[in-house]
């Protein structure tokens, strides 16, 4: 397996390469969601205090799952297609690994792909594509789980991103790698209903999303479409409107926060 694992890193490969490739994919996924879903629920059965619809509760989290292996097998079809394209020559040649251009090329895949997740997420909010993504916001209250409620339509949007940046960025494959780790777990972070980690960098005039900005999405349903930062959302005017100072009720010593606790 190791054998044809290697052989699919280099030109000529075949189908069976790909589909030891598509495997290992798969394998590190169910791990990545497996190890985050546990933590997330040991982090929220500590910290009842800082869950973000006080009175909402999801009681289909677990008949959620029944839809991870679709969202699954069609996100690791599209990032197993990527990484086994640039190895074979097919995309762009990628930079060499360097200590300034790997976090950079990293860094503008981030910020490609929070675009690319903006516009399909609004796309699929368009009347004649919502039935792709009206599945996954039967869940008003999201658990980490809820990341793969989805179809396998909005899996293939989403994900063909990790397909066709190889034919548009000379990304080295490791620093793809570190993405769709970062990927995975932050979908999964975005999902918790739990504002564990609220700083003022989630907030403005900082970038960074917090779990309140995907939630909000889920419990408002019009607002926060983006991914991982919140500018789309502020250019198209399409933030909720308390998103930061939620944010900041979440945050240590806050007097909102206070008040909750007590
Ligand atoms: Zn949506
Ligand atoms: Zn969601």
């Amino acid at each position: 397996m190791v054998e044809r694992l290697l052989r699919a890193m280099s030109p000529g490969a075949g189908l069976l390469d790909f589909l030891v490739l598509f495997g290992v994919v798969i394998a590190v996924i169910v791990a990545i969601l497996l190890g985050t879903g546990l933590f997330f629920e040991v982090m929220n059965a500590r910290h009842p205090e800082r869950k973000v619809q006080k009175h909402r509760v999801n009681s289909r989290k677990w008949q959620e799952l029944a839809y991870a292996p679709g969202s699954i097998l069609t996100l690791s079809l599209c990032f197993a297609g990527g990484l086994f394209a640039q190895w074979q020559g097919w995309g762009l040649t990628p930079w060499p690994l360097s200590w300034w251009s790997s976090p950079l090329l990293l860094g503008i895949s981030i910020v490609l792909y929070d675009a690319w997740f903006y516009w399909v997420h609004r796309l699929l909010h368009w009347r004649p594509m919502y039935r792709f993504h009206a599945l996954h916001h039967k869940s008003v209250a999201p658990t980490c789980w809820t990341n793969h409620h989805e179809t396998v339509v909005e899996a293939l949007l989403n994900q063909l991103y990790y397909f066709v940046i190889v034919f548009v960025l000379p990304i080295p494959w490791q620093m793809l790698v570190a993405q769709k780790v970062y990927d995975q777990i932050s979908g999964m972070l975005g999902h918790a209903g739990y504002e564990h980690f609220a700083s003022p960098l989630g907030r403005s005039p900082w970038p960074l999303a917090s779990t309140v900005f995907h939630d909000q999405h889920h419990g408002y349903f019009r607002y926060n479409f983006a991914h991982t930062f919140s500018f789309w959302d502020r250019w198209m005017g399409s933030l909720h409107p308390s998103y930061d100072a939620t944010v900041a009720s979440f945050e240590p010593g806050s007097a909102d926060r206070q008040v909750r606790q007590g």
